[in-house]
Parts: structure tokens; C-alpha cells; sequence
């Protein structure tokens, strides 16, 4: 079961960031590198592939069969 209804958020603290999910982007989380705290950056593709059709085609492949 997946929630639709929990809303993705980036930013410091990963999920518990404050950048909400732009619904026109894939959803993979970016995570910076050197940083002291984790922060994520949403993938700025457009979406439409893999699961739910959530993802880029970069990430929907990356994710392979696993997903
Ligand atoms: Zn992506």
C-alpha cells in the first residue's frame, strides 16, 4: 500500500524538510554532499515513468525491477 496523500517534502531533514514536493518533477530525493545535516533537492526532471509514473526516466531506470 502507498500513501497518495502524504505529501514529499525536501530540504534540511530529508522528508522533515521544508521544500514541499513540486508535483510536476520526479520524486527522487537528491541528497547534498558535504553537508552536516542531511539535505535533500528533489530532481528537477519531469516525470512519468516507473512506479506511478513518479519518477524521471533516469531514476525510474536506476530503481529497476526493485521498486
Ligand atoms: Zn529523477
Amino acid at each position: 500500500m502507498e500513501s497518495t496523500s502524504k505529501e514529499r517534502r525536501y530540504g534540511v531533514g530529508g522528508d522533515n524538510g521544508t521544500i514541499p514536493e513540486n508535483k510536476r518533477c520526479c520524486v527522487q530525493p537528491i541528497i547534498q554532499t558535504g553537508r552536516a545535516t542531511l539535505v535533500t533537492l528533489q530532481c528537477n526532471r519531469p516525470r512519468g515513468h516507473g512506479p506511478n509514473g513518479l519518477y524521471c526516466e533516469t531514476h525510474a531506470r536506476s530503481r529497476g525491477s526493485k521498486a
